[in-house]
């Protein structure tokens, strides 16, 4: 029985991402992965071109999406998979997030500023290929002028809570975000609930809340997340009955996170989400 691999959360130069959806496509395919979701941040561009590499390589191209979400006062990511993109009203709900992102920007340029950092906004428009600013185009603005070693670093330093780029984020609700990937036919997924930083009851209760809109899985294994997290949301998963999945959640060669298709399988305790499609 040969094994199926799966990467169930990626990016492409549509969000923040350093490989065109075609060049992502071809990259997974050469690292042998099977089935491969594109999640960009907020939006689908990308999803026309990957799918039509895809099928030309034979590889199972599950279109994705995913979608900031403001809960309990922090950021929370939302996967959809096999989503339709023409969907109007997830259309619509990711174009509000998109111009939330650039008031955001300029806020973040204007924090940036005051710390004595001119021209960020721009800076950062820069390195953004596709349809989002993100704060990762911030963090290769700041590295390229020296402000720290790498984008870790910078992070640190400037975009996060009490640093002067850093913004709290006002998204979408938990509810919204759910609510647009079932009307566009797709499962919500929970991204990578170890990087919260919640603890154990704080993380049920957003397993709960969020079954309760209709989400159906949450992210067992993930890139970026320590190996050691597994065990714990593997626990969570069978406990919430929440469907698993993983992901990568690849940003391109060279930029934090691990290798296209390169974490760990599934556990096999665990229902995973791609049972949906079968
Ligand atoms: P945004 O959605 O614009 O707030 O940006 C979030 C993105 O920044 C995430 O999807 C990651 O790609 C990236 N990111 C967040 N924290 C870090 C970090 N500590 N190091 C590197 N990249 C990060
Ligand atoms: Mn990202
Ligand atoms: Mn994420
Ligand atoms: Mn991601």
């Amino acid at each position: 029985m040969t094994t199926v691999i799966y990467d169930l959360h990626t990016h492409s130069t549509v969000s923040d991402g350093t490989l065109k959806p075609a060049e992502l496509v071809r990259r997974a395919a050469d690292q042998g992965v099977n089935v491969l979701a594109l999640t960009d941040h907020d939006c689908t561009a990308g999803l026309t071109e990957a799918s039509a590499v895809a099928e030309s390589l034979a590889l199972n191209l599950i279109p994705g999406v995913e979608i900031s979400v403001t809960w309990g006062g922090r950021t929370v990511h939302i996967l959809g998979l096999g989503i339709n993109q023409e969907e109007p009203g997830l259309q619509a709900g990711l174009q509000k997030l998109r111009a939330y992102r650039d008031e955001r920007a300029r806020e973040i340029a204007h924090g940036l500023q005051k710390a004595g950092i001119e021209g960020a906004l721009e800076g950062a428009s820069c390195y953004a290929q596709g349809s989002i600013l993100s704060r990762t185009h911030f963090a290769r603005f700041l590295v390229a002028k020296g402000y720290a070693k790498n984008t870790q670093a910078v992070f640190k330093r400037y975009l996060v809570q009490g640093k002067p780029g850093h913004v709290s984020g006002c998204w979408t609700t938990l509810e919204q975000a759910v609510t647009w990937i079932r009307q566009a036919g797709g499962c919500a997924v929970v991204a990578h609930p170890a990087r919260y930083h919640l603890t154990r009851s704080k993380l049920v209760r957003l397993l709960r809340e969020f079954k309760a809109c209709g989400g159906v899985a949450m992210e067992v294994v993930s890139g970026s997340q320590p190996p050691e997290a597994t065990a714990l949301l593997l626990g969570l998963a069978r406990e919430m009955e929440l469907l698993g999945s993983c992901g990568s959640d690849y940003h391109g060669p060279g930029q934090a996170w691990v290798e296209l298709g390169r974490i760990p399988p599934l556990p096999g305790s665990c229902k995973p989400v791609w049972s949906l499609w079968q």
